[in-house]
């Protein structure tokens, strides 16, 4: 275990996850902590339980819609508000992954240390963009850090589905994406491409999608599955979580042509898997190239790596000259990709 005299001893990996001594709080720990701070909303980064949570005001909202149950005590940090806790300065910055998402950038004894969370480097109408901190150590997420994943533009993908949706009128069009996130970048993608009927989504995505519009985004048409005719639905264009398509619910359309949006469809098997016919491959993480330009820009003397493929980006990162550790966090299953 690093100690406090060590270089960025005052950041430990405990059983928990990543805590901060001298401020005594966790970042998005594994299980409830008396402190926490919580990089954004994806079940992965945000469990309920804790005593108090430090987060973003859209993060602390999609953590109240997802754990209505859940009541700890908040504090709301826009990006770039500064707060001093047991004399640590910590900061939130964009990340650009999902409404909300931060980077958490804490200075101690003259070293700064940023926590990534995911993040991604494209734009994203629904969150505000990645802004890269210069800093000592920089803890990167490493989701898609194999030289396999290199993401398409998202504009080229979502064509794919529009040209689909032109060639087979006729037909129901069902759209698998994760619930916080990916559904509400889809609705404005699709929407920017031009798409002006309605869009129908599964139950299961409809709060998620309110709780944007609460915070000002237009979706345009936008209704729900439940209660709409099944005439109407037949040659509709559906969002529903990917689990759906496959299941039972999805029996009510006939016929559906079925689509999945995600970084991991890159891999066929995993296509397959999903049920999908029509792979979208738009990722809300960075992929290989841009995890190592990350990396890069920040300057860092050295990154530690966690959640995802570890080995291989500390790999091409000590190849690159930055010291690189993986970091090996236990229980961390990607939410949303
Ligand atoms: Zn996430
Ligand atoms: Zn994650």
């Amino acid at each position: 275990m690093a100690r406090a005299d060590q270089k960025f001893g005052w950041l430990e990996l405990r059983p928990g996850g990543l805590y901060c001594a001298p401020a005594d709080i966790y970042i998005d720990p594994g299980r409830g902590v008396p402190n926490a701070i919580i990089t954004h909303g994806h079940a992965d980064h945000a469990r309920p339980g804790h005593g108090k949570v430090l987060a973003t005001p859209e993060t602390l909202a999609i953590m109240g819609v997802r754990y209505p149950a859940d009541t700890p005590e908040t504090q709301g940090l826009a990006y770039g508000e500064r707060i001093t806790i047991g004399g640590v300065n910590i900061w939130l910055a964009p990340a650009g992954h999902v409404l909300g998402s931060a980077q958490v950038a804490l200075e101690y004894g003259g070293e700064r240390i940023v926590v990534s969370g995911d993040y991604k480097r494209r734009p994203d109408p629904t969150a505000a963009a990645f802004e890269v901190i210069k800093c000592d150590l920089f803890i990167t997420e490493a989701t898609f850090a194999l030289p396999v994943f290199r993401h398409p533009p998202a504009e080229q993908e979502v064509q794919k589905l529009l040209t689909s949706i032109a060639q087979f009128p006729e037909q129901a069009h069902v759209l698998g994406v994760y619930g916080l996130g990916k559904c509400q970048r889809m609705l404005s993608l699709v929407r920017e491409a031009g798409f002006e009927e309605p869009i129908f989504l599964h139950g299961a995505l409809i709060k998620l999608t309110e709780l944007y519009q609460g915070f000002g985004f237009d979706f345009g048409d936008v209704r729900p599955v439940a209660g709409t005719d099944k005439a109407e639905l037949a040659t509709a264009l559906i969002f529903a979580p990917p689990s759906a398509i496959q299941d039972k619910w999805s029996r009510r359309f006939q016929n559906p042509r079925t689509a999945v949006a995600s970084g991991w469809m890159r891999v066929r098997a995993r296509a397959r898997q999903r049920g999908a016919e029509l792979p979208l491959v738009i990722s809300d993480h960075a992929d290989w190239d841009e995890l190592l330009m990350t990396c890069k820009e920040t300057g860092a003397e050295e990154v530690w790596i966690t959640h995802g493929r570890e080995d291989a980006l500390a790999h091409a990162l000590i190849a690159a000259g930055q010291r690189a550790r993986p970091l090996r966090l236990a229980g961390r299953e990607e939410e949303a990709a």
